[in-house]
């Protein structure tokens, strides 16, 4: 069949073609270590999915509102008024099958073909994808390592022109783990408020922070009216495949964000929000144990990196990524993690996955075991030692 003309401007992420290569490997007996998918390694906490059992045993296999089921609204709405500072009311609130769709239906309810929209490279490729996909002009800045991999705000203020729509920010950044403080935050807002751009706030990894306290752009006067806040339970709960995430926007917009869902999906599924009701207000505890460890493997992994001769890598501030410096080898990035697959056995993602200022840097995802990550490392330094 002849595609539209559209999809020749739809990207991909590569980590799920990287997983299906590891795969194809380990069905030939190879033994492969898997830091290359952005998913944490640990069970979905018990009481999460005892909840989900007693939804479907209740009859909550049906249909519900686009928008989310509202007493899951209410919760959410709940959690952002505690954790931003700020109140939200249900109306809000769009619950998704993930927090992708919250990206996507966004742009698709705000963006014309020709806006502008700014976007963090290296970062997550859907950014790119979807802006290029519906005919915006996406416009790259660049995560410098010298700025600890944060967005630098003169740039920002530099790229932005009349037909800037929307700045997309993520803090805890992926690929690179950085996040932005208070004052990078007040300095886009003020940005954006003066010259009237929407702000998308990928705020997937709030909750996995080291040390430090998470901001959210929200959180400041003048913003909640121009932003977007994407959100969800796949990292902080260890809930990727059950697929439930949701948005905050202002009611108008939501209630075209459901009108979009409508169109595509129907509604979230309706076991699955009830099950996220009882994550939000449930113990919190095994998201405490899962950060603590992430906390550990974040250590391991920086030390062993950086014990290796000319590979460098900065300590992450959240999300569970590493992104080190392997330009010395003079070896391009995509070449780099095919060879590191192929002969060390280790699956990690090629920095240009995350786009072109990527170059030069390898993403490594430390949401694997202890005892996975030193043998990873053990192979990374026999790798680099032999090139
Ligand atoms: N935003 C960022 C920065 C991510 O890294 C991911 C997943 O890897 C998502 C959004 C999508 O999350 P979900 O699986 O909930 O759709």
């Amino acid at each position: 069949m002849k595609l539209a003309e559209r999809m020749s401007r739809l990207g991909t992420e590569t980590a799920f073609v990287v997983l299906a290569k590891a795969k194809k490997l380990e069905a030939e007996g190879k033994e492969i270590i898997h830091l290359e998918i952005g998913e944490p390694d640990f069970d979905t906490p018990r009481n999460i999915i005892d909840s989900a059992i007693d939804a479907l045993n209740g009859g909550w296999t049906h249909y519900g509102p686009s928008a989310g089921l509202p007493d899951l609204r209410e919760t959410i709405a709940g959690e952002i008024a505690r954790t931003r500072g700020v109140k939200v009311e249900p109306p809000q609130i769009v619950v998704t099958p993930g927090g992708k769709p919250v990206m996507f239906f966004a742009m698709l309810a705000l963006i014309n073909e020709g806006d502008e929209v700014i976007y963090p490279n290296p970062g997550f490729p859907i950014y790119e994808s979807v802006i290029n996909f519906i005919g915006a002009e996406s416009v790259p800045i660049q995560m410098k390592e010298e700025n600890q991999f944060r967005l630098d705000v003169d740039e920002l203020a530099s790229l932005v022109t009349p037909k800037t729509k929307m700045i997309i920010v993520n803090s805890p950044q992926n690929p690179t783990g950085s996040v932005l403080t208070g004052e990078d935050l007040r300095a886009i807002a003020e940005i954006a408020i003066k010259n009237d751009i929407i702000v998308l706030s990928d705020e997937i990894y709030s909750r996995i922070i080291y040390g430090g306290v998470h901001h959210s752009i929200y959180s400041i006067d003048g913003m909640p009216e121009r932003t977007i806040i994407l959100d969800g339970y796949s990292k902080t709960y260890a809930m990727t495949g059950w697929r439930l995430g949701y948005g905050v926007m202002p009611a108008d917009l939501a209630e075209q964000v459901a009108k979009l869902q409508t169109n595509c999906n129907s509604c979230t599924a309706s076991f699955v929000q009830k099950a996220g009701i009882a994550a939000l207000s449930g113990p919190q505890d095994d998201v405490k144990m899962m950060v603590d460890k992430f906390s550990e493997r974040r250590d391991a992994v920086i030390k062993g990196l950086n014990d290796i001769a000319n590979v460098s890598c900065l300590v992450p501030d959240g999300a569970f990524y590493v992104f080190p410096n392997v330009s010395a080898f003079g070896i391009k990035s995509a070449e780099m993690a095919d060879r590191i697959l192929y002969e060390a056995g280790v699956a990690v993602l090629s920095g240009t996955s995350f786009g072109a200022f990527g170059e030069g840097y390898i993403r490594i995802s430390y949401a694997n075991s202890i005892e996975n990550i030193n043998k990873a490392l053990d192979r990374l330094r026999t790798f680099f030692k032999g090139l």
